[in-house]
């Protein structure tokens, strides 16, 4: 199994080329709303869109005449992106599933002073390389690059754009996932707290680290700053600047922390459960921004590093409670936001709130699991593995094959 990964690296570009990359990031937002009004117009008119290969051809068409020299200069390829998303843009917005609003037209950069244009170029015949510290990208030259990490693979696509005040181009790979893992030793529960603290049912702990909350607390004060200012002045600019900014650096210190936190638990662990984490019901209970939610993003991150080493993730269902479920037998309790321990009621175990929800959380997921097929409990022949209460999975697929079974088991007692 193929997935296709995105790293972002810092990009270096001399005053000529950053003027080059300013000019195709407005051109990209110039075809975009091209086409989009485009779309509009026919819509009105007979109800019916323009897709891919009609806008691509629309392109073609227009290229030639005066007024679209512009589209000349551009990377043909990455004009085609431009269509590729606005269709993507489109198909949501009007599919039922998906709940997307119809695109909208992209705002100039001299109208709100936030310049965020980026465009896509993809790496046909070889194109795009990277080459003594530079990336090459197609009519744009050699751009130097800070490769902070090794390329996986095959570059497929690189979009650049500037954001929260810096050069950035986004390197997308396929990269190819190991083989499943036969055997799984250990399966464990995560869950979040109200503090963001990740627990784990076999005891981990990760704290919500305090630089988030300090840059959070910074960006509070700079945005009772913004409202004290007359808006569209020179110092509201200012400040509107410095808070993107802000953000960026924010979203940097969130990413990184994620990645650690998955880093290390997907490592650690074979199979790794989690709850469904409905981003309304993580707004409500942590009262804050779904922004700033940084488990949604742990998740995310867990899931594609599993998934690369052949470890499993599985999430549990939404409406599965985990909070004051008593991990030993079972019995529901109703807790309050500062019950941080309880006693079950049912069989007096003393349970700390956050470890019996993350226990919970494993055990719903190893019965999912299993009666989903997907992985069978292998009992440890030996009397010291039994007395350990160790857990031992076989993935059912190559369960089936005894030989495989014989060899894997003999491997782990
Ligand atoms: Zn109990």
């Amino acid at each position: 199994m193929k997935k296709t990964l995105r790293y972002n690296y810092r990009l270096n570009p001399t005053p000529e080329q950053e003027a080059k990359l300013i000019e195709f990031g407005a051109t990209a937002r110039g075809i975009w709303n091209l086409l989009l009004s485009e779309n509009m117009r026919r819509y009105e008119f007979d109800k019916t869109f323009l897709f891919y290969n009609d806008m691509a051809s629309l392109l073609k068409e227009i290229k030639p005449f005066e007024e679209f020299t512009w589209i000349k200069s551009f990377d043909s390829a990455a004009a085609q992106q431009v269509a590729r998303d606005l269709e993507t843009a489109l198909k949501n917005a009007i599919s039922k599933g998906r709940l997307q609003r119809f695109p909208k037209h992209k705002i100039s950069y001299k109208k709100k002073k936030l310049h965020n244009d980026s465009f896509r170029a993809v790496n046909n015949s070889n194109c795009i390389r990277i080459e003594d510290g530079t990336i090459s990208i197609p009519k744009v030259g050699k751009v130097p690059i800070i490769l902070h990490r090794e390329l996986a693979s095959k570059i497929k696509t690189v979009t650049v754009q500037f954001r929260h005040g810096k050069w950035e181009c986004s390197i997308t790979q396929e990269v190819e996932c190991k083989t499943a893992l036969r055997v799984l030793k250990t399966i464990t529960g995560f869950d979040i707290n109200s503090k963001q603290t990740v627990v784990g049912s076999n005891g981990y702990v990760a704290d919500n680290p305090k630089f988030l909350t300090q840059s959070k607390a910074k960006l509070n004060q700079l945005q009772r700053q913004l409202a004290r200012r007359n808006k569209g002045s020179n110092r509201w600019h200012k400040t509107r600047q410095r808070i993107n900014k802000l953000h960026g650096k924010i979203s940097r210190q969130r990413l990184d922390f994620a990645h650690q936190i998955s880093r290390q638990i997907t490592n650690e662990n074979d199979i790794l459960v989690f709850e469904d984490l409905n981003v309304k019901a993580m707004q409500k209970f942590n009262g804050s921004m779904v922004a700033d939610n940084v488990m949604a993003l742990i998740t995310q991150l867990s899931k594609y590093k599993a998934e690369l080493a052949g470890k499993l993730y599985h999430e549990i269902g939404r409406f599965e409670k985990s909070t004051g479920i008593c991990s030993e037998c079972g019995q529901h309790h109703v807790l309050t936001l500062n019950d941080r321990h309880f006693i079950c009621v049912a069989c007096g175990v003393h349970q700390n709130r956050d470890l019996s929800a993350a226990k919970s959380i494993a055990n719903t997921g190893e019965l999912d699991l299993i009666a989903a097929g997907i992985v069978a409990r292998v009992n440890p022949t030996s009397q010291r593995k039994a007395a350990n209460k160790m857990k031992v999975f076989e993935l059912s697929k190559f369960a089936v094959g005894s030989e495989k079974k014989r060899s894997s088991l003999a491997f782990i007692s």
